[in-house]
């Protein structure tokens, strides 16, 4: 059943002050709300004890506290990384995760869509299609739903990557919108270098990101040193090729003078050769210095498409070589894939993603 009632998420101060405000109530029991909502570990308005009652139950009669509802938990062997499967308010899912780091930090992957239309041949998203894409709410209150948990042992989410279900610049403006509540101090307050927003290459965007002066950090999904490889593998390769894509990378460093990690996903046989370290490496240093460029090679996780994983000293010599090329590169190996929360394996079962 659809619930129409707004999630308070969606809602901008300027609404919610206007509604305190029809009320009787004073605007500063907007700040009191949001701090609560986006720090607190309450599940409900009606436990906001320090508001009075008469405000509480309006509050949730008119509002839901969270644009996503939590259906399944799953924890990996470590116990370190967590997925939840969450609900939207019209029966669609979505996936999101904690990657806690030794106590240290607590970086959260979100979604940006249900599903993905970017149909990249090795990744369990891009299987689903698109099925919508999510609001701001809905991708704020995937970050408070950790925050909540994390709330009960006194920490915070601390880093949030844009690297869930979905092509975060393919859904730009709840993508922008979304990382300015994070960054908001009357909100999340969470640094922008803390921040990290990755695509698969939609070059105009990553040309308008640029521009927003959000000084947060750009992934770039390269995975191919060629157009070549890369369109067999990426579809969205053959509307801008691997020069571009590096051309509108250069320009955001330009721009935002913060360093592009490029993401390499390891196919064993398909692009995994000392050759195309060699290329990788030249056509990137082609573009940029190299303190402005970072690779992740990130070996292929479980996933569709009949890909295998290379073996580790290929991917080694793989990274060697980048170096020698004068690029830097790190062996990725993504946590959490006993509970399928690796990178590119976050996938609405069949009949989940169908609005119930
Ligand atoms: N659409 C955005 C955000 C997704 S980030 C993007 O493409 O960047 C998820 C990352 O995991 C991307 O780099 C994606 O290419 C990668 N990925 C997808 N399937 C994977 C798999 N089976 N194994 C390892 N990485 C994968």
């Amino acid at each position: 059943m659809n619930d129409a009632r707004p999630a308070i998420s969606d809602l901008s101060d300027q609404a919610l002050v206007a509604w305190l405000r029809e009320r009787g109530e004073p605007a500063y029991r907007a700040r009191q709300i949001r701090r609560h909502a986006t720090h607190g570990a309450a599940r409900s308005p009606v436990e906001l004890t320090d508001l009075p009652k008469p405000l509480r139950e309006a509050l949730a009669a008119s509002f839901r506290w969270s644009a996503v509802e939590l259906v399944r938990e799953e924890a990996s062997a470590d116990g370190e990384t967590r997925k939840a499967l969450l609900r939207l308010a019209d029966g669609h899912h979505i996936e999101s995760v904690l990657m806690p780091h030794h106590g240290a930090r607590n970086a959260v992957c979100v979604s940006t869509q249900a599903g993905c239309p970017m149909a990249c041949a090795f990744c369990a998203t891009g299987e689903m299609g698109l099925v919508r894409d999510l609001t701001v709410g809905e991708i704020v209150d995937q970050i408070r739903h950790w925050q909540r948990e994390l709330a009960h042992r006194g920490e915070r989410v601390s880093h949030v990557v844009y690297m869930g279900m979905g092509e975060p610049l393919h859904n730009y403006r709840s993508t922008t919108g979304s990382a300015r509540t994070l960054m908001d101090p009357e909100h999340f307050g969470i640094s922008p270098r803390r921040i990290t927003v990755s695509t698969c290459g939609v070059v105009p965007k990553m040309d308008a990101l640029a521009a927003e002066g959000l000084p947060i950090n750009l992934a770039v999904s390269l995975h191919a040193a060629d157009d070549e490889t890369r369109g067999a593998i990426m579809p969205i390769n053959r509307k801008w090729g691997v020069e571009e894509v590096l051309a509108a990378s250069a320009r955001y460093v330009k721009k935002t003078k913060r360093r592009v990690t490029f993401e390499y996903v390891m196919l064993a046989g398909v692009n995994d050769s000392e050759r195309t370290a060699r290329d990788l490496a030249a056509a990137i240093r082609r573009h940029l210095r190299a303190a402005d460029a970072h690779v992740n090679l990130i070996p292929y996780n479980a996933g569709p498409g009949g890909f295998r994983r290379p073996a580790v000293p290929r991917m080694e010599r793989f990274a060697e070589i980048l170096h020698e090329g004068g690029v830097a590169a790190t062996l990725r190996i993504s946590r959490g894939q006993d509970i399928a929360a690796g990178c590119g394996q976050l996938k609405v079962p069949e009949g989940k993603a169908a609005a119930v």
